[in-house]
């Protein structure tokens, strides 16, 4: 049938495709990419040939409104290079736009490295704040983890390799003590997942920055994190407690 047609696609291993977006990518009648030559590997491995489009959030609103229009008649799929599409991806322009025009959109979800790394790292899973990519500037980056301090909820980031240490040591600047967790390659050969301090992280990643993408996690505050006003209260509390027992003692 017409419409928009979000596509999750494998992040790593290949078979993690479902069943679904095969059907949907062998039906549709063309394929919205951010990389031709990534997703034609991907459709190729499918065994598939499909017309393939460029598209990210950037493009011109003239050629959005185009392909929206098409798909009064079209089935058009969107996927991004790896994952959930719209999840630190391109498409949310899209499935606004489509909905505005009144196109049918269906979702097929899948992989997405957030929510994989969620499932491996051993952090609480009940609460968390996915927040993308962090800003790189060093500035606005301290600004956002200083914002996020008081979250009570596992911080989901996603990194790059190169930037990793840097990123680790703003973390405990800002998040100082707290339990970070580093997920890499998910679903390839050299997946790898490390939970520690950020300060072990550091010196672990140090020497031989790693290779490959990478969602990092950081434990939610402690209760014992309390602000001063809570301290006050857990001193005064503790003294009244301790006094007759050392009253005893003497
Ligand atoms: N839409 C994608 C999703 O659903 O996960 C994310 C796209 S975003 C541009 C790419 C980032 O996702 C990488 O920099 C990395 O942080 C994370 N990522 C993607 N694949 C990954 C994998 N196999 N292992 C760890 N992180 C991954």
């Amino acid at each position: 049938a017409p419409g928009l047609y979000i596509v999750a696609t494998p992040i790593g291993n290949l078979n993690d495709i479902t069943l679904r977006a095969v059907d949907v990518l062998s039906r549709c009648d063309g394929v919205a990419c951010e990389d031709t030559r990534v997703t034609g590997k991907l459709m190729k491995h499918l065994g598939l040939s499909k017309p393939l489009w460029r598209y990210n959030d950037h493009a011109e609103e003239r050629d959005r409104a185009r392909l929206v229009d098409s798909m009064a008649t079209r089935a058009v799929a969107l996927v991004s290079d790896a994952g959930t599409p719209l999840i630190s991806d391109p498409g949310y322009r899209l499935v606004n736009a489509a909905r505005d025009a009144g196109v049918e959109v269906q979702t097929i979800p899948g992989p997405c490295a957030a929510i994989a790394a969620i499932t491996l790292a051993g952090l609480p899973s009940d609460r968390f704040l996915f927040a993308g990519f962090l800003p790189v500037k060093e500035k606005a980056r301290a600004d956002m983890l200083a914002e996020f301090a008081m979250v009570d909820a596992t911080l989901v980031f996603y990194e790059s390799g190169p930037r990793l240490t840097k990123t680790l040591g703003a973390i405990e600047d800002r998040l100082p003590g707290r339990r970070v967790a580093v997920a890499r390659e998910i679903t390839k050969l050299h997946e790898e997942c490390r939970l520690g301090s950020a300060v072990e992280l550091i010196a672990h990643y140090e020497a031989k920055p790693p290779k490959g993408e990478i969602v990092l996690l950081v434990e939610p505050p402690q209760e014992t994190d309390a602000s001063a006003e809570d301290v006050d209260a857990l001193l005064r509390d503790a003294l009244k407690t301790e006094k007759p027992s050392q009253a005893a003692a003497k």
